[in-house]
């Protein structure tokens, strides 16, 4: 019964093609949603054309545990957006990342609702996860006030790891002006990509170099993802660009990252700076009950210890860093995240709807 109903979900919601680019689509699945949890504390938002939606058994906005999940998906080609069952394995786009794990989380409310509980528990989600959260959790907690004690994220990891760590992340782009001349006499001028070049170099020294030694690379990393300038190889260009992705490991936090760059940019007068985005580091404590809880239903149900790792790519679980609210993230079997052939493990959804039941009553006990 349970993996029917989750499966019955997963499939209604991978057909609705919830790219960012598709209010209509985005506002459906949360009306889906709400219909199907009729009955619980249903609250609804919308943040810059972004729905999104919390329900609650009790009528607080500081449900003890809340489970985050995102409804929008990456573009796919269209044959992505009809889920298609082979074996244990359904595919399609967002089966994975996280329809899949969303699908539990409905078939868990719903089977809370029917037997009449009244668990402290809530659950988040939004449709701008894929591009940023801003308008999502970030807005739900920021703006909206919702409060936790835990927050649960299905959406990362592999295979039931449990994940209590992320990298916490900075993206700044940089502008250098310089003084163009002809590419025959560059002593006249001054070189803006040789400027943002230098820094960078002067930025990228600061953090372990490669091979570093340590085979979870958990330490600072910066990378140069885009740099634009100059129009032809006998020109000193005018001006030119630099984008950097910073990555940093708690106890580093986004103003620690910002110092090291201001006190490196004094060199560079003609440079100014400018911040993309930002997210806190998440570091969840071993010792949080509530981690103890989840961790002791994971074992019962997977008869196994549970592996503990760290994840490197960000969350939705920055934003409740940022207000120091302890994280774990976990995912079903599954693979190929916003590639073609996008999947999940039937059978581990279920099992993974095990261990949330399992917590949610090691919760009320
Ligand atoms: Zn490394």
């Amino acid at each position: 019964m349970v993996q029917d109903r989750i499966t019955e979900h997963l499939e209604a919601l991978v057909a609705m093609r919830t790219t960012g680019d598709r209010p209509e689509e985005l506002h459906q699945a949360v009306e889906y949603v709400a219909e199907t949890l009729q009955g619980l504390q249903i609250h609804k938002y919308e943040k810059d054309g972004k729905p999104s939606i919390v329900v609650t058994f009790q009528e607080t906005q500081i449900p003890k545990v809340i489970f985050v999940g995102h409804l929008d998906v990456v573009p796919a080609d269209d044959a992505q957006f009809q889920p298609r069952i082979e074996g244990t394995k359904l595919y399609g786009r967002g089966a994975l990342d996280m329809k899949g794990p969303d699908a539990v989380l409905l078939t868990l409310f719903e089977h809370l609702r029917d037997q009449g509980s009244q668990p402290p528990i809530g659950l988040m989600l939004t449709t701008d996860e894929e591009s940023g959260g801003e308008a999502g959790v970030g807005y739900l907690l920021r703006e909206a006030h919702w409060r936790t004690e835990f927050a649960v994220i299905p959406d990362g990891g592999i295979g039931f790891t449990l994940i209590t760590d992320g990298k916490g992340v900075l993206h700044l782009k940089f502008h250098a002006k310089g003084v163009p001349t002809h590419g025959s006499t560059p002593w006249r001028g001054v070189n803006p990509i040789d400027q943002l070049l230098e820094l960078y170099h002067h930025l990228k020294a600061r953090v372990p170099q490669e091979p570093c030694g340590d085979p979870e690379h958990w330490h600072r990393t910066v990378n140069l993802g885009k740099l634009c300038g100059g129009d032809a190889p006998n020109r000193v260009p005018e001006e030119a660009e630099m984008f950097l992705d910073f990555r940093f490991p708690a106890p580093y936090t986004p103003e620690e990252i910002w110092a090291e760059v201001r006190e490196v940019l004094a060199r560079y007068p003609g440079i100014t700076v400018e911040e993309l985005a930002r997210g806190e580091p998440v570091h969840t404590d071993l010792d949080h009950p509530y981690l103890q809880l989840f961790r002791q239903a994971a074992e019962e149900v997977l008869a196994r210890p549970v592996k503990l790792g760290k994840e490197h790519g960000a969350t939705d679980g920055r934003f409740f860093a940022e207000l120091g609210i302890p994280v774990i993230v976990i995912y079903p079997i599954g693979d190929d995240i916003h590639g073609k052939n996008e999947w999940v493990d039937l059978p581990s959804l279920k099992t993974l709807y095990r261990i949330f039941e399992g917590f949610v009553q090691r919760l009320e006990s």
